[in-house]
């Protein structure tokens, strides 16, 4: 899976990077001084990287927990954002991050206790609720049998308790979360789109019915889940699609017991779109449906608000209105 490794100099101080290189016997290591400089480099094709990406093992300096983008976060308690790793294992075409960034290849930040300490202080700032959301930058799970950085951060959750954590995911990597006990404070939120978008969009992810199961699982065994459906994906039959795909999901999943549904818009700033637009030209999502409007490219106003409350309308057939929440942007 991993062919290249390169390890900035000062993350060879930190156990973690020894356990990963270990990982990966057969994979070429190589020393740099600062990921940046490989990631950032002007002139890379992320749709070829994306093929076969290597691994960067860093040290994270700076702020590691910031605060969410306007409409991002589930309730008016202030919400951050921290990402333990850049990019995803995935590959769905609506990806904000092939937008964002110039290289598809994955960063993996090994300082895990610099995160763990500044979302401790970030909430010791408090005595109110506050949030703190994994996968912004990546997929909070998939990776997590290599990076381990849940299972690390679990325990402090169990101790703050104004902390709130949403786990965001596609991913069925949910092993670290079964051999501990469910945390009140800690919501693992899987994404999901209809069986059309997903088919024709969402590369390399696990399928609906193997992450309903995961999110049935975590159910049974006490864990608080929620569900996405962010971005919602518009396409020819989409109420009934989006209708069977509730169906499933709540066949599985007890919808009076669910943490939160959110349903959310697929909302791209101009400059990621034509930078999307530009890896893959031929792609459907990208050239149909969608309006240019005050640097966003969406869906038209009129039908982004179709999907949204057609979306909410069914949603509400499976879980209780105040655990519905709707917003624009997203990924
Ligand atoms: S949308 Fe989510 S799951 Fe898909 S590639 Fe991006 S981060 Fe990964």
């Amino acid at each position: 899976m991993i062919d290249v490794i390169y390890v900035e100099r000062e993350a060879w101080d930190y156990p973690r990077t020894r356990e990963i290189v270990a990982r990966f016997d057969g994979a070429r290591v190589i020393d740099c001084e600062r990921h940046g400089e490989l990631f950032n480099r002007a002139a890379q094709n992320f749709r070829l990287q994306k093929q076969r990406p290597a691994l960067m093992l860093a040290v994270k300096h700076g702020r590691k927990v910031l605060p969410v983008p306007s409409g991002y976060g589930l309730e008016d308690a202030p919400g951050y954002y921290f990402s333990h790793m850049l990019n995803c294992v995935y590959d769905c075409r609506y990806c904000f991050l092939q937008g964002m960034y110039r290289s598809a290849n994955y960063v993996v930040f090994v300082n895990d206790q610099d995160f763990i300490d500044e979302i401790r202080r970030h909430a010791a700032m408090r005595d109110a609720p506050v949030w703190f959301f994994s996968g912004y930058d990546c997929d909070s799970l998939a990776l997590e049998p290599v990076t381990g950085f849940v299972d690390g951060l679990l325990p402090t959750f169990a101790d703050l308790e104004n902390a709130r954590l949403e786990l965001r995911t596609k991913s069925t990597q949910t092993r670290a979360l079964h051999r501990r006990d469910p945390l009140d404070n800690v919501v693992v939120a899987f994404s999901f789109t209809t069986v059309p978008a997903g088919e024709a969009l969402e590369h390399k992810v696990p399928d609906i019915a193997r992450r309903i199961d995961a999110m049935a699982a975590l159910q049974a065994r006490g864990w608080r889940v929620g569900v996405r459906f962010d971005p919602v994906i518009y396409h020819e039959g989409f109420e009934d699609a989006f209708a069977s795909l509730c169906e499933r999901i709540f066949a599985k999943i007890d919808g009076a017991a669910l943490h939160s549904a959110c349903i959310g818009a697929f909302r791209l700033p101009r400059d990621f779109f034509k930078r999307m637009r530009r890896l893959y030209p031929r792609e459907r999502l990208f050239a149909s449906h969608l309006s240019d409007a005050d640097g966003m490219v969406g869906y038209p106003r009129e039908l982004e608000r179709a999907l949204l409350d057609g979306a909410r309308r069914r949603v509400s057939e499976y879980v209780a209105e105040d655990a519905i929440h709707c917003m624009d942007g997203g990924a």
